[in-house]
């Protein structure tokens, strides 16, 4: 069975297809610069990545393109469109209505189209994907994978900020969390090798990427999250500010005379890392930056890893105990100093690390364990695949059509 999955955004498709039939990664690619001047990136795996201009005006032509191309006789990999028995979509807010994984209807696009509420952005990128699947693949079943559903199984006093109830209810605003997929995934890989069963277990999921998320599972199931209304709580990232003093917000907007938007996007684009340090968000840059003597990018990854530390602690507070941490994305899975940084001094909470396994985690079998023997707790690195978990779900709710 060949599931597409598509995570569509306000000018770019990202698509990447699945055989299903053993998992098997086939093609993967981007149909970016939507109505603006259109370029389509492509790779069938095993071959070299394309890159070409092509007009893209909106969604529908850029899905048509990647079908188009997906069949082409020299890019593509498929005989024919109809071998695609399913399309999964990435959504990244599902808000209170969309909790769980759903056929695409009538109904469940009422639902997402209420998100524009709280994600705007987004929002319109998914349905502009979905009206474009449905016009180009009609009859093929499509599903709504929701970024937001793995933390909606947090329990109220997770959720609920401490502000005046009814403007809460009124605006909908409550923790949400993200990046609930990429949790949800390697917090499962992680149970299929724990000794204590996955019901009882007690997990810490670091998502630490450009975004970067802190999630603790217990017994599988989210119990609190970082990321909170909007991706912007939480930790320290790449450019946005994490959890800050709130009233930081209305006292910059006055001293700086810049409007709600202009706040917004300065804590989104001008904070982090990139804010702390003055060198770049992208932590690739900042390292060298620390290389070079910067005391400024210094200080960007102490924030970085005390944060890190401060959520460990809480959580295991959380959850009295602490089975499994674990490592996943960008940062978590590529740079061994934070992860080394992070597990320093831990032995309190039952984590200690070997540091050549931390420096040599992909030669290790999954799921990266690089836990010292007399570490309490496995530490693990496990590469995120957000796009997989998206192809199960897609598979699972059709067999359940
Ligand atoms: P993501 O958002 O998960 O794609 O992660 C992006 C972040 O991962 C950026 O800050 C990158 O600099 C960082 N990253 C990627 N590769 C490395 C690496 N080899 N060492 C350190 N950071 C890396």
């Amino acid at each position: 069975m060949y599931v597409l999955v598509v995570n569509a955004g306000s000018s770019s498709l990202k698509y990447q297809l699945f055989d299903m039939d053993g998992e098997k990664l086939i093609a993967k690619g981007n149909a970016d610069r939507i109505g603006i001047d259109g370029v389509l990136e492509h790779q069938v795996i095993g071959r070299d990545k394309t890159k070409t201009p092509v007009p893209l005006p909106d969604h529908a032509a850029a899905i048509k393109t990647v079908l188009s191309t997906l069949v082409d006789k020299d890019a593509g990999c498929l005989d024919s469109i109809s071998q695609i028995s399913a399309v999964g979509h990435r959504i990244v807010h599902g808000g209170p209505w969309l909790t769980h994984p759903v056929m695409v209807t009538d109904e469940s696009v009422a639902d997402l189209e209420k998100c524009m509420l709280l994600a705007p952005l987004h929002t319109k990128g998914h349905l502009q994907g979905i009206e474009g699947c449905r016009k180009a693949m009609p009859g093929v079943p499509q599903v709504l994978v929701i970024d937001t559903s793995f933390h909606s199984t947090m329990p109220p006093k997770a959720y609920t900020y401490p502000i005046d109830w009814d403007t809460a209810q009124r605006n909908y605003v409550r923790r949400y969390g993200f990046h609930g997929t990429s949790h949800r995934y390697v917090s499962g890989v992680a149970n299929e090798y724990l000794d204590v069963p996955a019901d009882k277990s007690k997990i810490i999921t670091c998502h630490i990427g450009n975004g970067s998320s802190i999630t603790a599972v217990q017994g599988g199931k989210c119990i609190d999250t970082s990321m909170g209304f909007t991706p912007l709580d939480g930790i320290i990232m790449g450019s946005r500010c994490g959890a800050v003093d709130p009233a930081i917000v209305p006292h910059i907007m006055e001293a700086e005379h810049i409007s709600p938007d202009e706040m917004a996007d300065w804590m989104n684009k001008k904070c982090g890392l990139l804010g702390v340090s003055g060198v770049s968000s992208d932590m690739r840059n900042v390292r060298r930056a620390i290389e070079e003597g910067n005391e400024r990018a210094r200080l960007a990854v102490d924030i970085l890893v005390y944060e890190i530390k401060k959520f460990i602690g809480g959580y295991t507070a959380a959850m009295n105990g602490l089975d499994c941490l674990v490592f996943t994305a960008g940062i978590g899975e590529n740079d061994e100093l934070v992860r080394s940084e992070v597990c320093r001094d831990m032995e309190f909470f039952g984590i200690k690390i070997d540091e050549e396994k931390n420096l040599a985690w992909r030669s290790l079998p999954v799921p990266g364990d690089i836990s010292a023997p007399d570490s309490r707790a496995k530490v693990f690195v496990i590469a995120t695949n957000e796009e997989l978990m998206i192809a199960r779900d897609t598979v699972a709710m059709c067999s359940m059509a």
